[in-house]
């Protein structure tokens, strides 16, 4: 089962997955929970046209090409290339995200813009990190001495959380989405890899009680807003009830409110676990994006894949 080649439809599920939960999610984002008779199962136009990734994705890009060009991670290089992309005025930012990027726009350090930001408001936990994570988990998925690889991926993807969402909640959300990710790449079965990752990725006990309970619960039970304990417990509960790609998606944007972020974690927890050929073709023949003023489209994503594992 845990082929070379299985490994790698993987890893690349894992890239495709997140851009097309984001996307099946962006038109349901700020919306209500659909009716279950009435759930939304194709790409649809929402605030972009259809089959758009968002921010989720484009932050997402923006720590995979700087991993391409720093490993271990650089969080001043992260940090200019979250400010390039604020820069460029994307159509979607999240409040924090932007006000963090914003200090550091005015070439304030990002340490301080970030303390300075939370200072504001020391509780607040949004999913603005965890949203983004999941390159580290394809830098990081390891071939050998997994011990010390899954320590760096727990060190880094905490490290990338903290450029903009210190929160602990966030970093260890962020290193929990990750170790789960790399242990789907390994071939565990979703359940296995969950309960491995809240050990591995040291989850404070509040969220780690979220995160074990939200199986049991029927999705008339889940909020799904921005905060992070929301997204992972729909992330996970979509993973977990549910036994394709199209299934965990499907259940999980059709939740509302924050869709798209809790799409794109969900994305790429399941497609780390099916894998790319697992993902509807129709879905991937209409996921794009635009990244630096080009269009992007699956292949593209693929190639980012093949390239952050390659590192
Ligand atoms: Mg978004």
């Amino acid at each position: 089962m845990n082929t070379q080649t299985s490994l790698s439809d993987r890893i690349r599920g894992c890239a495709a997955g997140a851009a097309v939960g984001d996307a099946l999610g962006m038109p349901l984002e700020f919306g209500p929970r659909q009716p279950e008779s009435e759930l939304v199962r194709e790409m649809e136009t929402g605030r972009l046209p259809a089959g758009a990734f968002t921010d989720d994705t484009e932050m997402a890009l923006a720590l995979a090409e700087s991993l391409l060009a720093h490993k271990p991670l650089d969080p001043d290089d992260l940090a200019q290339r979250f400010v390039a992309w604020y820069q460029s005025d994307p159509p979607d930012i999240g409040i924090h995200t932007a006000s963090v990027l914003a200090r550091i726009a005015q070439e304030e350090p990002w340490k301080e813009a970030v303390t300075a930001v939370q200072s504001t408001r020391p509780d607040s936990a949004g999913n603005g990190s965890v949203m983004r994570c999941w390159p580290v988990a394809l830098a990081y998925y390891g071939q050998a001495q997994d011990q010390l690889v899954l320590q760096t991926l727990v060190a880094e993807s905490r490290l990338q959380s903290r450029v903009t969402h210190p929160h602990a909640e966030c970093q260890a959300g962020s290193a929990f989405v990750n170790v789960t990710i790399f242990h789907l790449l390994h071939g565990l079965p979703p359940a296995e890899a969950v309960a491995r990752a809240l050990v591995d990725a040291v989850v404070p006990n509040a969220l780690r009680d979220v995160i074990e309970v939200a199986p049991t619960k029927s999705r008339d039970m889940l909020p799904n807003t921005g905060w992070v304990r929301h997204t992972l417990e729909s992330a996970v509960w979509g993973l977990l009830t549910t036994s394709t790609f199209e299934e965990a998606v499907v259940a999980v944007v059709n939740l509302g409110k924050d869709a798209d972020t809790a799409g794109t974690v969900v994305g790429a927890l399941a497609g780390a676990a099916y894998g790319l050929s697992a993902i509807p073709q129709r879905w991937r023949d209409q996921v794009w994006g635009t990244w630096k003023g080009r269009h992007w489209l699956l292949a593209n994503l693929i190639s980012l894949a093949d390239r952050l594992a390659s590192t």
